[in-house]
């Protein structure tokens, strides 16, 4: 499979070089330059598949020639042979329509280990067959450095500093960063914001003295190697509830607009999806742009969902090209305004295209504690508020939605990661499953930074293992 860039004027490149690009060199995000696709009674074949020899099946046709099948399967096998729960991805059913899609059983707990950990051994397998190392370096609020530790721990190629705003993380976060002791992983408590800390590792990647040294990579959601590991578990849920021989809709609580991307995807090759329920906090620039064409960016407001705060959804910009027609230079133009003016409409090819599988909704606080509470009360089921947003959307558009077709809403993390908010909403404290439960006694390794970017590019330049070995 060859990649495109949503921009128009990067090389296309094959799986192994978007895996490790990440972003396109003309600043779009790399698009596979057509959807595979399979038949309905290639669909029916998957049936019953274990989730690694499934997800194998599905991603065959975006990394050859990159990987042959027999190293996509093991990889598979490796990765999600290790999760928490033997179905990696299990159906829960809460009503007579309302399901839910267990995504957290991955080692941080949320449904970002799902691509990460299979990213980060897709990293060493091209590292190794390049003879190159790569150093990753990122700011987070909490949630993504987690998963992206835990994705390279041990890694041999790779090595990861990860920047915290030191004290303005939960314990549980910060735990689940600091008590990973891999001497490839380097956690860096900086004095400042969150903001503080992204804006250093944004000025890293663009200081020659670190450029000239280090191999620099990043994690983010815009890698195409991660929504595509995503895509596996729209179609696993679709087929044990009937897929393809029934249609299936679900919800999805979004923040960069990749998970929800996914199931677009999974769409594309052939998965009958009656229904992509985009489901926003009160940051809700998707569901405006969804439904009224209007995509601007106003302030980012703290909610009790935070990896769903956002500003601006990069893998949006995804859909418009697919959904507009794939005008690569058009799309530059479109996006050029955008970041100038931070407002744009949709054309309306965009607009149509999008309105063909999508629709949206949104949750405020007191909507997701309902929920919350809901989910409770009428099927015994603690969940996390990001799930809680999902919920509450699915709920809100359930009658629009035919009879007979299952709403599934994505859970996207432990409750247990966010106890505090479930806590208050429905007077039960979740507690972390046997798995992690030592968490809090487990010996933990950072390094307190000051607030400035020379401390920290100095720190970054001196312990990187990849300077010293060239
Ligand atoms: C990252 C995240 C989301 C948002 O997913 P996107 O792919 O960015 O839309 C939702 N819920 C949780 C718990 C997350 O960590």
């Amino acid at each position: 499979m060859q990649y495109v860039s949503t921009r128009g004027s990067a090389p296309a490149l094959d799986f192994e070089g978007v895996t490790l690009a990440g972003l396109a060199s003309d600043g779009g995000l790399y698009v596979p330059a057509e959807w595979p696709r399979f038949s309905q009674s290639e669909i029916r074949d998957m049936r019953g598949l274990a989730y690694p020899d499934l997800a194998a099946r599905i991603m065959a046709p975006f990394v050859t020639p990159s990987l042959t099948e027999d190293e996509l399967l093991a990889l598979c096998h490796t990765v999600y042979g290790d999760f928490g729960h033997a179905a990696v991805t299990p159906l829960v059913q809460l009503d007579q329509q309302h399901w839910l899609l267990e995504l957290f059983h991955g080692p941080t707990l949320a449904f970002k280990d799902v691509a990460l950990q299979l990213l980060g051994r897709l990293f060493e397998t091209f590292l190794e067959r390049r003879g190159e190392r790569l150093t990753i370096v990122g700011a987070t609020s909490g949630d993504t450095g987690s998963a992206a530790i835990q994705a390279v721990a041990g890694l041999e190629r790779v090595e990861i500093f990860i920047l915290h705003p030191s004290g303005r993380v939960s314990d549980v976060q910060r735990r689940q960063m600091t008590t990973v002791l891999s001497p490839n992983v380097h956690n860096l408590a900086i004095d400042g914001s969150f903001d503080d800390a992204q804006a250093h590792v944004k000025r890293m990647f663009n200081d020659g003295d670190v450029t000239a040294t280090l191999n620099l990579g990043a994690v983010n959601s815009i890698n195409w190697a991660r929504l595509m590991a995503q895509v596996v578990y729209y179609f696993a849920s679709a087929l044990q509830l009937g897929a393809p021989d029934r249609t299936v809709a679900y919800s999805v609580p979004t923040g960069n607009f990749g998970d929800v991307f996914a199931g677009y995807v999974a769409a594309k090759m052939g998965l009958p999806i009656e229904k992509l329920i985009v489901a926003t906090n009160i940051n809700d620039i998707l569901h405006r742009a969804l439904s009224s064409g209007d995509y601007s960016a106003g302030g980012v407001t703290a909610t009790i969902t935070p990896s769903m705060d956002i500003q601006v959804s990069s893998n949006f910009e995804r859909l418009l090209f697919d959904a507009g027609g794939r005008d690569g230079l058009a799309m530059a133009a479109q996006m050029h305004a955008f970041e100038a003016t931070k407002a744009m409409t949709l054309t309306n090819a965009q607009a149509q295209g999008a309105s063909a599988l999508f629709t949206s909704a949104r949750a405020d606080q007191v909507e997701t504690a309902r929920a919350l509470q809901w989910a409770y009360r009428s099927a015994g089921q603690v969940i996390d508020p990001h799930t809680g947003v999902g919920l509450h959307c699915a709920q809100a558009v359930a009658a629009s939605v035919p009879a007979g077709v299952p709403i599934v809403t994505l859970a996207t993390a432990h409750p247990a990661k966010f106890p505090d908010a479930v806590e208050r909403a429905i007077g039960v404290r979740p507690s972390l499953p046997a798995r992690v439960g030592d968490l809090f006694g487990r010996e933990e390794s950072f390094i307190e930074l000051a607030g400035d970017y020379a401390t920290t590019r100095d720190h970054v330049l001196s312990h990187a293992a990849s300077t010293s070995a060239g």
